[in-house]
Order: C-alpha cells, then structure tokens, then sequence
C-alpha cells in the first residue's frame, strides 16, 4: 500500500482529472461522482482518501466490506457494493450499503427483494450488463437487462436506478468507447419505456485507465481503484 500522503494528492489529482473530462464532454463535473474502490486497502487509506475529498466509496468483496464497517473505515461517505454478490451473502449487504451495483440475475433481484422487505426498507440497485459479451465475466446481456427492468413492478422493496459496466480490459487508448456509448443507449432504451419502479439516474462505468472516455460517453459514476489508491499487491 502506498503511503497516506500519496493517497491524498491522488484523490485531488483524479477528482482534476474527473471534472477535466466531463467539461470537455460538455458536462457538469457535479453530475458525475467518483467512487474510490477501495478493495484491499485497509481502513487507514480508505479514512485519508475520505479526508481528501472522497464522499463514495466501492467494495468488491463482502467480507472486506463488513471488515471495515466494524472499524468505522467509511465514516464520513456513502459505501456501495461494487463486486458479484453471490446469493448466500445477499444478507449481509443488504440495508448496509447505499446501492448494489453488481445485481446480475433474476434469482438474485428476488432474493434482494424478500430481503429488504423483511428488513423494512427499500435497497437501491444497479443492473450489471456484460456489455462486452464475455464468458469469463458476470453480467446480464443487454436483453436481459431490459426484460428485468420491465419486471421491476414487481419488486416494490428494490428500487433500480441505472445500470452497471466493466468492458473489456482496455487494451488501447479509446478501445472501450464503443461499449460505453452501447451502455448510454441502453440505459437511454430503458428510460424511455418508462417502467414502474425504474430511472436511469446513474450510469456506472469507467475505471482508472478508461475513465474520461467512459464521461464521454456519459457515465454519471466512474469507480476508480489504483489511480487513488496505487497498484493492488
Ligand atoms: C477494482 C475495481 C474497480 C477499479 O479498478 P481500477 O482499474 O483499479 O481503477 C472498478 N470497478 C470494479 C467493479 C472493481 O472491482
């Protein structure tokens, strides 16, 4: 892990970086939102990348989230889950993070459904699409994701409010703009149905090495690991 001083310069330097690429989309830099994804940093970087500025943090696995819950790690931000949740930990997320970006299944937006009623609250999800159409990687096909988003109706404990991404790793520069702008377009298929109990409000996409074409192309939430926190062990 590198140290906590570095940590503060590069949430200032990538929040630059941030608002840079959206007012060169013709954007609003307050209308996107950087998530530091913070898996396999302690509670210590997670607490000097809040205190730099960071009001959104992302963690991918469970067991690290409710490890640095016990030890206050996010006083201060709003914590998401970022990565695949499997059906015998849904419990252990749900009414403990503002929005699940990784719901990828029907069984899993049920299972979510029954959990958050039984907790009394309403959980916001995000829908992860496959939008590069990958075996290795979990995600709905865009058709899918359009067929449960008009079944969201049925679900009055869940509340969906966009759609989730992770392309391809980018191999060269600008070679996952074109799987952004399918996402836009999807999300923009989604809205205009005008389904029950769905807006198209966030748009998460982009990662440390893609982030600006991913604002191009009109992300409302970027997720940004090593550019904050270094390269992971
Ligand atoms: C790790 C991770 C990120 C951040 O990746 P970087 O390339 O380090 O910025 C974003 N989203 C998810 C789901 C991740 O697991």
């Amino acid at each position: 892990m590198i140290p906590l001083e570095q940590v503060r310069d590069n949430v200032r330097r990538v929040r630059a970086a941030v608002d840079e690429a959206a007012l060169r989309a013709g954007r609003r830099p307050e209308d996107v939102r950087l998530l530091a994804a913070t898996k396999t940093n302690d509670a210590a970087h997670v607490r000097a990348a809040i205190g730099a500025g960071i009001s959104l943090c992302g963690e991918n696995r469970v067991q690290e989230l409710a490890d640095k819950l016990a030890q206050n790690a996010y006083a201060g931000a709003e914590v998401h889950l970022i990565g695949h949740l499997q059906k015998n930990k849904a419990r252990q997320v749900v009414g403990r993070v503002g929005l699940i970006h990784s719901v990828d299944s029907r069984p899993l937006v049920q299972l979510l459904d029954r959990l958050a009623a039984g907790q009394g609250l309403r959980q916001k999800i995000l829908l992860e699409v496959n939008i590069g159409g990958e075996s290795s990687k979990s995600g709905l096909r865009p058709e899918e994701a359009m067929e449960l988003s008009a079944e969201m109706g049925n679900y009055p404990s869940l509340q969906l409010c966009g759609l989730m991404a992770i392309p391809p790793v980018c191999e060269t520069n600008g070679s996952n703009r074109r799987f952004f702008a399918k996402m836009y377009a999807l999300s923009v298929d989604i809205s205009a149905k005008k389904y029950d109990n769905v807006s198209m409000n966030c748009l998460s996409m982009g990662m440390s090495g893609d982030f600006a074409d991913a604002i191009a192309e009109g992300a409302t939430l970027v997720r940004i690991g090593s550019a904050i926190f270094g390269p992971r062990a």
